[in-house]
């Protein structure tokens, strides 16, 4: 991200963020609610369009005329409080349509990568159940096995946890360690602060539209620079 902004009405609710993720780094945003987390994910996936600046996506602008969105939103995945999985459709569907729709895949090949990845997340007795007879966790399993099967680069997860009753929420942060031991670019947004010190390499914490303060885990944690960032965390200790 190049001095990404982003601006609702007069409300300029991203300043100026550069924010360089590297393949297979873990990087978890922190920061107070309205700071702009979501705003900056939805930006990187091209939910919301970048009032100005840049961002690149192997050196290649995701702004630019001719760039393939539909191919880089499955190359770089999102993750949502909310699941959005599709109501109408099977457990097993969820995780195969977006293969044969987007990537053009063989049905059977996606359905057999679509057992192996809901296998992976403990899912496989569910198949042929719809997300409505599925807890919050089972529901968010789904739906990172569904990000999974479009053989993603990154994966972006906005608070895949904070919806979710306290007895599942270990479950889907489990689920999202083994996909980080995988080598898998994240980006995580997060307010589970002691995973996101054990999960990421790095910690970029966000107020008021801007990276305050960017560091190790535990730097973040244990020494942060600025007033604001120790602010935040004091009432996480
Ligand atoms: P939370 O931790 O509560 O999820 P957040 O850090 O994700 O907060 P955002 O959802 O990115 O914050 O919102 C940042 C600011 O942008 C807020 O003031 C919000 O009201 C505003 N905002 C977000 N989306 C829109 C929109 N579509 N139109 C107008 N304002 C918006
Ligand atoms: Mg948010």
């Amino acid at each position: 991200m190049q001095n990404l902004k982003k601006v609702f009405g007069d409300h300029e609710v991203l300043t100026d963020i550069n924010l360089t993720v590297n393949a297979g780094e873990i990087v978890s945003i922190i920061g107070r609610s309205g700071s702009g987390k979501s705003t900056l994910l939805r930006n990187i996936n091209l939910l919301e369009q970048p009032t100005s600046g840049d961002i690149l996506f192997h050196g290649n602008s995701v702004l630019a005329p001719d760039f393939d969105i539909t191919h880089y939103r499955a190359k770089a995945g999102m993750v949502f409080q909310s699941f959005n999985l599709f109501n109408n459709l099977t457990v097993l569907e969820n995780v195969v349509t977006p293969q044969v729709t987007v990537l053009k895949r063989d049905p059977a090949e996606a359905k057999q990568h679509a057992l192996e990845l809901l296998n992976t997340v403990n899912m496989d007795p569910f198949i042929n159940a719809k997300p409505d007879q599925l807890s919050g966790g089972q529901k968010q399993r789904v739906a990172i096995a569904r990000a999974e099967a479009m053989d993603p680069e990154v994966l972006l997860f906005d608070e895949p946890t904070s919806a979710l009753d306290p007895e599942m929420v270990d479950d889907v942060l489990a689920a999202m360690s083994n996909l980080a031991h995988t080598g898998l670019t994240m980006i995580i947004v997060t307010h589970e602060m002691a995973f996101a010190r054990d999960i990421s390499d790095r910690v970029v914490f966000m107020n008021d539209g801007v990276i305050a303060e960017e560091g190790t885990p535990e730097q973040i944690f244990n020494a942060p620079h600025e007033e604001v960032t120790q602010a935040f965390l004091k009432r996480y200790l």
